[in-house]
Formats: C-alpha cells, sequence, structure tokens
C-alpha cells in the first residue's frame, strides 16, 4: 500500500511523553497539565453523567455551551456571535482545524504555514493533496517574517493561511499593527485564515491577547479555534470550539458532521454549567500561568539554558550549547536529567534544529522546582 504521509512517524508529543515515562523523568515535554481541572467542573460532568446526558449530542454542539461561549466572545472582545450558526464545537481545536482544512483545501491548493508550527498543520494539508509553503520565522526571536510572507504571497496563489496566536512553541503574541499589516498584504488577494488562538487565555506582563475576532476586517474569511482543553485543564477531554461566519461555520459543520457528528455530551455540559457560574475563571488564568512562567524561569536562568521570550502559551523555548541535535540532545536529558522536553525541530518540516528546545510550564510548583534542580548539575 501506498501511504499518503510515508514521511511521517508518530508525533513528537507522543514519542517524548513515552520516554519520560519508561525512564521516569519528568515530562515537560507535551503540553498538558499535571494538576486537575477545578472539582466543581468534574462534579458538573458526573452530574451530567447521571442526569441523561450520555447520548449524542446535537451536531454543531451542545447549545447552552455555544451560548455561554457567545457570552464570552462578547464579554472578552466585544464580538456579537450567534451561538447557533456561528460557533461550532469540536473534539479538540485539532480536529476543527484538520476539518477546515479538509472543507477548504482542494488538490494542488496552497496554505501558507509560519514554521516553527504546531505539528498537525502540514499533515493536515498534504493528506487533503494541498501543498504547504512554509515560511520561517527568525530565531532567535522568532519575529513575524513579513518579508517571507510578502515573497510567498507573491510566487505563490496562496488559498489558505494559518496563523497561530498567542504561538507554540515560542510564546510570541500578534499586536493590532501586526494584524494591520497582515491586512494590508492580503486585502487583493482571496485568502481564507485560519486563527488558531487555543491559548487565548495565557497572556502575560503587559500584553493582552487581542483576537482576529476584534479585528472586524478578517471577519467574513476567517475561522477563529479556540480550546476548553487549555483554558479549563482539560485537554483530555478534547472539547473546543471554532468561530466562524455562517458560510465558512456550514462549511466546517459538512465535514465534521461525517469525521466526528457529534461531541462527548456530559464533557459539553460541565463545561456550559461551569462557564455560567465561575465566569471570571478564564479571566484570572493569565495570572495563575504567570505565576508559574515566572516561578520556572526564575530557576531555568540558573542552569545552563539561555531561556528566550515567553510572552503567551505556556511553553517557554530555551537554547541549549551542546553540539547534539536536538531531538539527541532531549533524548539524552531525559536519561541524564530525568526531564523531558520538546526538540524544536519537531515544529519544522525539514527538521531544521536551531539548538533550542521547549519546556511546558503547565505543572505544579513541586514539578517545576524538581525539574529545575535536575537541570541545575
Ligand atoms: N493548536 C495549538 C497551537 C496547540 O498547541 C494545540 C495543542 N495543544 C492545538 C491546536 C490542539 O488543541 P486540542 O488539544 O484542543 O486539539
Ligand atoms: N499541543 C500540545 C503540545 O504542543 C500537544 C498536543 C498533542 O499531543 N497532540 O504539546
Amino acid at each position: 500500500m501506498k501511504s499518503k504521509l510515508s514521511h511521517i512517524g508518530q508525533s513528537v508529543f507522543a514519542r517524548m511523553t513515552a520516554l519520560a515515562n519508561e525512564h521516569q523523568a519528568i515530562n515537560l515535554a507535551q503540553g498538558f497539565p499535571n494538576f486537575n481541572p477545578p472539582l466543581e467542573l468534574i462534579e458538573y460532568f458526573y452530574e451530567g453523567l447521571k442526569n441523561g446526558m450520555n447520548q449524542y449530542a446535537p451536531m454543531p454542539g451542545y447549545l447552552p455551551l455555544r451560548q455561554q461561549i457567545s457570552k464570552r466572545l462578547l464579554h472578552r472582545y466585544n464580538k456579537i456571535i450567534d451561538p447557533e450558526k456561528e460557533i461550532t464545537i469540536t473534539t479538540g481545536a485539532t480536529q476543527a482545524i484538520y476539518s477546515i482544512i479538509s472543507a477548504l483545501i482542494s488538490p494542488g491548493d496552497k496554505t501558507l504555514i509560519l514554521e516553527p508550527a504546531y505539528d498537525s498543520y502540514g499533515p493536515s494539508v498534504l493528506v487533503n493533496s494541498g501543498i504547504p509553503i512554509y515560511v520561517r520565522m527568525d530565531e532567535p526571536l522568532f519575529d513575524i517574517p513579513w518579508e517571507g510572507i510578502k515573497n510567498a504571497l507573491k510566487n505563490h496563489d496562496i488559498k489558505l493561511m494559518i496563523i497561530n496566536n498567542p504561538h507554540n512553541p515560542t510564546g510570541r503574541i500578534w499586536t493590532k499593527n501586526d494584524y494591520q499589516t497582515l491586512y494590508d498584504i492580503t486585502k487583493d488577494k482571496d485568502i481564507l485564515f485560519i486563527f488558531d488562538e487555543v491559548y487565548d487565555a495565557m497572556v502575560y506582563d503587559e500584553h493582552t491577547h487581542i483576537s482576529a475576532l476584534e479585528i472586524p476586517e478578517f471577519w467574513s474569511n476567517s475561522y477563529v479555534c479556540f480550546s476548553f482543553g487549555k483554558t479549563f485543564h482539560t485537554t483530555g477531554w478534547k472539547i473546543a470550539y471554532t468561530v466562524a461566519p455562517e458560510m465558512l461555520s456550514t462549511e466546517l459543520r459538512k465535514l465534521h458532521q461525517f469525521t466526528v457528528f457529534s461531541v462527548n455530551t456530559p464533557g459539553q455540559y460541565a463545561s456550559a454549567k461551569f462557564m455560567e457560574s465561575n465566569p471570571n475563571f478564564i479571566n484570572e488564568l493569565s495570572s495563575f500561568y504567570e505565576q508559574k512562567r515566572n516561578y520556572f524561569l526564575s530557576g531555568l536562568v540558573k542552569t545552563k539554558f539561555k531561556p528566550l521570550k515567553c510572552e503567551g502559551s505556556y511553553f517557554v523555548l530555551a537554547q541549549h550549547q551542546e553540539c547534539l541535535d536536538d531531538e539527541d540532545f532531549c533524548k539524552k536529558m531525559v536519561l541524564e536529567k530525568k526531564v523531558a522536553a520538546i526538540p524544536i525541530s519537531a515544529f519544522y518540516h525539514d527538521s531544521y534544529d536551531p539548538k533550542i528546545i521547549r519546556f511546558c510550564f503547565a505543572k505544579n510548583d513541586e514539578t517545576l522546582a524538581q525539574a529545575n534542580e535536575n537541570l541545575l548539575n
């Protein structure tokens, strides 16, 4: 059989987590919290299970959840969103992004992806016979590579562009000016956008997250993807939502109904109840994670690593000085230091290796302290 993704192996997140488990290392690799979500959220899940929330949810999502989301988007981003027509609940943002790409991309269509990039983007384009056009962000600052983007737009007929903000793995965030520049260089072209904003509630210091939902120029041709996995510490529940105008939402739902149909009902019920009773939980996430970032960095700066700036997300990048490639370096670190991280070459289609690795600081303080101690000597 000829594989459609012959060059693709197991994801780096699964590999590094398996290696960490095998060697009882602290797992700062795959992005997930090592603490539980709030007990109240778990209790709502159980309440849902007991009260008949055990069958298929409506295909676009449990309506009270979509109504809560719409309320939040109005409050947070000042954007009126129709919960019935413009919000779709998906099995994680990964599925949303895959389904959007499948719905939009025909063979030969080109998608612009900025690298380093979340590892699902490229394969999702490729398996649909699309062509990813990769533009590299320059390390170590990982500024938006405007010249590269302009060249790509000049040399290719780009159908879709994927923007991740706050950015995994670099922690970079977009300013209003960045959106303006993007608009200026794309406004004469017929381009669709996926704004992957799964870390929208984790932005630090003097910054606030600016969502594509706040930029009216992008509304008619954009999908904006969010994930409860990040905001409720429930990556294992795989519940996310995508916001888009009715016409684009309809296209997503055409695929969604045949790939997933609907997302787990008690989890949607619990998320809706929790949003209703704790509207501030999401708003407090930035300060919660900012403390963790600061705590982890205060130890990491004493090690041989040089941490890079992290404005958002729950990841921090760090440069290393060893002559090994970053994947071998991470493997060695698991064996010798009992700490797992992600080699960022995994975020490049050509395995480019800038000698930088990614740590996830969504861990309790004891774990972060132990990791820092292990990395010290
Ligand atoms: N986009 C980015 C940038 C991510 O880091 C992740 C994974 N955490 C996702 C999308 C997928 O999110 P989910 O777990 O909701 O599928
Ligand atoms: N997004 C998570 C990360 O960057 C992992 C998701 C996954 O394992 N597929 O670590």
